[in-house]
C-alpha cells in the first residue's frame, strides 16, 4: 500500500502535515501537470512517482505525462544535457533540427490539461510554443547545473525558457540570467518509499548474499546510472588506492534510463576497468529495483557519489537518510547535502576520495557521527513533504503575480488551536 499523508506524521510531525493541508486548501481544485522525458530511471522520475499521488491526496489535481522521442532525439538531448553541464560536445545544426521536429510531434500529441504546466528539463522545454494558443501558467523546472553551459546549446534553449512564466533551479548557483522570475527548490526523497523505508537486517543480508557481497568486510558503494558524469572509473581508481591498505569491496550499482543512450557504452568501460577483480561488483539493475538498492546502501560502510557534474544527486540524499557517511564530488547539489566534515566529505579527485574513504574505514565513531548528522540534515531539508509545500507555494505565487505578500489568514483557525482564546472583539 503506498503511503498516505498521515503516514508521514511520525517522521515530520503533525504540524508539517497540517500546514500542507492549510496551504493546499488555497489551491484546491486547481491542476498541476508535470511533463518530463522518462517514466523510469533518474531523479526526476523518482521524485514524481511519489509527489504526484501526495499532491492529489491534498486535493490538487496532479498528473504526469512523458513526451515521446526516438533514439536520435535522445542522443541529441543527452548531448545537450552534457553540454549544459559544461562538458564539451560537438553540436551540429542537424541536432537542433531533430530537437525541433520531435518538439513539433509532441506539441501535437501531448494533451496539455494543467492549470499549471511544470515542464522538467530541456527535453520537453519546446512545449512552451503552445502557450500562445492555450495560455495557462508555465514553469520550467531545471534539474541540471546550467551555471557554465556550452553557449551554443544554452543560446538555443534560452529563447524557449524565456517564454515561461517562471523557472525553478535546485540551487542558487545554477540560476542563469533569464527574463523570467526564478525560484529555488531543492529536490527531495520519500522516506517511506521502497527505496528509503527502514529494512531489517535479514532483508539487507539477503540482498548482499544474492550478489555475493561479503558482509564481514567493508563495502564501498556508488549507485548511479552508468554515466561518465558520475565518474564510475574515478570510483574504481579510488577503490584501488584504498584497497592497498584496507581489504574492502566495491559495489557499482546502476541501471539505465530510456532517455539516456550512453549507458551501455559506459557500462562496458566500467566492466573493462574492473578487470575481473572479484571484489568489484558491477550490478546492472533493472528498473524498480528499489528494495535492492535500499538494501545495498544499508549494507554499505561508506557511500560514494564521485560525480564530476551533478544536478542534485538524490543518491546522496538517499544514503544520508540511511545514516551512511558519503564521500562526494564537490559539484552541484552534492555541495548542498554534504557539509564537508559534518555529513560526509567533499572531494575533487580519486586520490582525495581514497584518502577520505580510508579515513572513514579506520574510524567507526566518525562514520556514526557523520551518519547521524546526514540523517538530520535530510530530515530538516530534503524530504518530500517540504517539496510538496514548495510546489503549492509556487502555485500560489503564480496566482498572485507581482505580490510580495500572499495573505493566507482566512485559514488561520486551521493552523492554530483557538479554542482557549476569547475571539470576541
Ligand atoms: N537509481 C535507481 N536505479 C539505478 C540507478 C539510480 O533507481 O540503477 C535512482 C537513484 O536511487 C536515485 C535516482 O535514480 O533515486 C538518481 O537520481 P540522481 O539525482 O542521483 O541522478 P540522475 O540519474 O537524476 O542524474
Amino acid at each position: 500500500m503506498p503511503a498516505t499523508l498521515a503516514d508521514y506524521q511520525e517522521i515530520v510531525g503533525q504540524g508539517v502535515i497540517d500546514e500542507l493541508r492549510v496551504l493546499a486548501d488555497r489551491v484546491r481544485g486547481r491542476s498541476m501537470q508535470h511533463i518530463n522525458s522518462t517514466a523510469v530511471g533518474g531523479g526526476v522520475a523518482e521524485i514524481l512517482t511519489r509527489l504526484v499521488p501526495l499532491m492529489n491526496e491534498l486535493g490538487i489535481h496532479t498528473s504526469w505525462d512523458v513526451i515521446k522521442g526516438d533514439q536520435a532525439f535522445f542522443n541529441v538531448t543527452k548531448a545537450f544535457h552534457n553540454a549544459l553541464h559544461g562538458k564539451h560536445e560537438e553540436i551540429t545544426e542537424n541536432m537542433f533540427e531533430i530537437f525541433r521536429a520531435t518538439t513539433e510531434a509532441n506539441l501535437r500529441d501531448v494533451n496539455l490539461t494543467g492549470d499549471v504546466l511544470l515542464v522538467h528539463d530541456p527535453q520537453p522545454a519546446g512545449l512552451i510554443l503552445k502557450k500562445k494558443e492555450i495560455g495557462r501558467h508555465w514553469v520550467w523546472r531545471c534539474h541540471i547545473d546550467v551555471s557554465t553551459p556550452q553557449p551554443e546549446v544554452w543560446n538555443f534553449l534560452r529563447p524557449y525558457v524565456d517564454q515561461y512564466g517562471a523557472a525553478i533551479f535546485s540551487m542558487p548557483d545554477f540560476a542563469q540570467r533569464l527574463a523570467v522570475p526564478q525560484f529555488r527548490i531543492a529536490p527531495s526523497i520519500d522516506p517511506l518509499s521502497d527505496k528509503n523505508r527502514p529494512l531489517d537486517d535479514a532483508a539487507v543480508s539477503q540482498v548482499l548474499e544474492k550478489y555475493h557481497i561479503d558482509p564481514d568486510r567493508p563495502v564501498l558503494t556508488q549507485v548511479s546510472r552508468f554515466d561518465r558524469l558520475k565518474d564510475p572509473l574515478g570510483v574504481i581508481a579510488a577503490y584501488r588506492i584504498v584497497k592497498k591498505r584496507h581489504d574492502c569491496q566495491l559495489v557499482l550499482a546502476g541501471g539505465g534510463a530510456p532517455d539516456d543512450p550512453e549507458g551501455e557504452a559506459v557500462l562496458a568501460e566500467v566492466r573493462a576497468a574492473a578487470d575481473g577483480d572479484p571484489d568489484i561488483h558491477v550490478l546492472m539493475l533493472p528498473p524498480f529495483s528499489d528494495l535492492e538498492i535500499n538494501a545495498l546502501v544499508r549494507g554499505s560502510t561508506v557511500v560514494l557519489q564521485k560525480s564530476i557534474r551533478e544536478g542534485f544527486g538524490l543518491t546522496v540524499t538517499e544514503a544520508l537518510w540511511k545514516r551512511k557517511p558519503v564521500v562526494g564530488g564537490a559539484v552541484g547539489g552534492i555541495k548542498l547535502q554534504i557539509i564537508d566534515g559534518v555529513t560526509g566529505f567533499l572531494v575533487h579527485s580519486p586520490e582525495g576520495a581514497a584518502t577520505r574513504v580510508a579515513q572513514l574505514l579506520r574510524d567507526r565513531k566518525l562514520r556514526e557521527r557523520m551518519g547521524e548528522n546526514g540523517y538530520q540534515h535530510v530530515k530538516q531539508n530534503f524530504l518530500i513533504t517540504r517539496h510538496v509545500k514548495d510546489y503549492i507555494l509556487i502555485m500560489l505565487a503564480l496566482e498572485h503575480p507581482g505580490e510580495s505578500v500572499v495573505h493566507l489568514n482566512a485559514c488561520y483557525p486551521s493552523i492554530y488551536d483557538t479554542s482557549s482564546l476569547n475571539l470576541s472583539a
